[in-house]
């Protein structure tokens, strides 16, 4: 495969991505997906400002490690690309980025409530979800977003090595080791939130007790069981968003 063709296949995934989230409701109208550039790993692909739902190959743009585009060409980039640029300078094992605001989590990050996995399909939330809070960096009067380099760091020391972290009242970033990785963390860290939220009301609607989730153990066996099949998702949320031919 040249070089060329290389990028455009990375494209075309990262494109891909952006319809797959905004289809599974993961990304609305905010949101974005980026993705570790293919040969200049100081380097990543990211959407210009636009809806996800939206992006075309002639929107991704590239960025270097201080959110500079390096061929702009009149494209407004994401106000928050400090989030992707700031992880991926300091998690060499990341090669793509989600940063999302989708409902099922926003109650997990203003709440005493632990995300934590409660099915078998989100095990990569084991060992604890970080959750960045703005006012420890920005102080008490920003506008939420990471709009900064400054913030961007802190962000990334909070989140350190984890799958996933929550942004508190504001959203969440997952990271994977490539794009179907990442967007199949992203649609199940959402899965898991409405389902852990049902079993709160069930278990208040029972008369207490304690939600039953997996342990460090079965977090981990059933990740990797996971990992092996992590293209059979990607295909049928593909199938959903492709365009008739
Ligand atoms: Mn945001």
């Amino acid at each position: 495969m040249t070089e060329h063709a290389g990028i455009e296949d990375l494209v075309d995934d990262l494109v891909t991505a952006n319809h797959i989230l905004y289809n599974e409701g993961v990304v609305d109208g905010f949101g974005h997906v980026s993705a570790r550039h293919p040969t200049r790993p100081d380097c990543f692909l990211l959407s210009r400002s636009i809806a996800p739902g939206k992006v075309r190959a002639e929107d991704i743009m590239a960025f270097d490690f201080d959110g500079n585009p390096l061929d702009a060409r009149g494209r407004k980039p994401y106000l928050e690309r400090f989030i992707h640029s700031e992880v991926y300078r300091v998690r060499a094992d990341v090669q793509s980025v989600v940063h999302n605001h989708s409902p099922a989590v926003i109650p997990f990050g203003v709440t005493a409530a632990k995300l934590r996995p409660i099915s078998h399909m989100s095990g990569f939330l084991a060992g604890g979800v970080p959750n960045f809070e703005i006012r420890d960096a920005g102080g008490p009067a920003t506008d939420m977003l990471i709009r900064t380099p400054q913030l961007g760091v802190a962000f990334a020391r909070t989140m350190g090595r984890a799958a996933f972290a929550l942004m508190r009242g504001h959203g969440a970033v997952a990271v994977g080791d490539s794009i179907r990785q990442v967007v199949y963390r992203a649609v199940y860290a959402e899965q898991n939130a409405r389902l852990q939220a049902e079993a709160l009301r069930l278990v208040a609607a029972t008369g207490g007790g304690e939600i039953n989730f997996l342990n460090d153990a079965e977090a981990a066996g059933a990740d990797a069981a996971n990992y092996a099949n992590m293209d059979r998702p990607w295909e049928l949320w593909k199938m959903r968003v492709a365009k008739p031919t």
